[in-house]
């Protein structure tokens, strides 16, 4: 299996269903803030996304946030969730997945990680040995042109992906 390719692919977190997490035999979610809960440093949260993080909470899995952006940043979103973080977590490495991973008290095949970026999010949880789901980013970021350079880098690795039918 390619360290590019997830686990699973959804296009947005609100289509990832229960029976998906159970499939994958997950009971806890590291997730991504930025274009995976809500867009590029917003701290919006919409109101399909509020009812997923309920239903999860409802059937028993546990959450915490694991981004890569500042403090200032996820704090206060992940507090308006109600969930736990960790900022600066510098994906691809390891450390804030297994900070998350420890902080629920699972194992690495107990988590699923949940993002949208191939070089953070999803390189990141394979090189950790945790199952991963890629989601397509909820709105294209502007400006920033490390991550417009990401994004291009990601549109190649797609289409080998579809070349090979994954
Ligand atoms: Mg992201």
């Amino acid at each position: 299996m390619s360290l590019f390719y997830p686990t699973l692919y959804r296009e947005r977190i609100t289509d990832i269903t229960v029976d998906d997490l159970k499939r994958l035999g997950v009971s806890g979610l590291l997730l991504d803030v930025d274009n995976t809960l809500t867009t590029h440093g917003s701290q919006e949260l919409a109101d399909e996304v509020r009812d997923w993080l309920d239903g999860m909470r409802e059937a028993g899995i546990l959450m915490t946030v694991v981004s890569n952006s500042w403090e200032w940043r996820v704090a206060p979103f992940a507090q308006r969730i109600g969930l736990r973080h960790t900022s600066l977590s510098c994906k691809p490495l390891p450390f804030g997945f297994i900070r998350g991973m420890r902080r629920m008290g699972l194992k690495r095949k107990q988590c699923v990680a949940i993002g949208d970026q191939v070089f953070t999010d999803i390189l990141g949880a394979n090189l950790a040995g945790i199952p991963c789901i890629q989601l397509q980013p909820i709105l294209l970021e502007t400006g920033k042109p490390i991550l417009k350079l990401k994004r291009k880098l990601e549109r190649i690795i797609y289409a080998r992906r579809k070349g090979r039918g994954q």
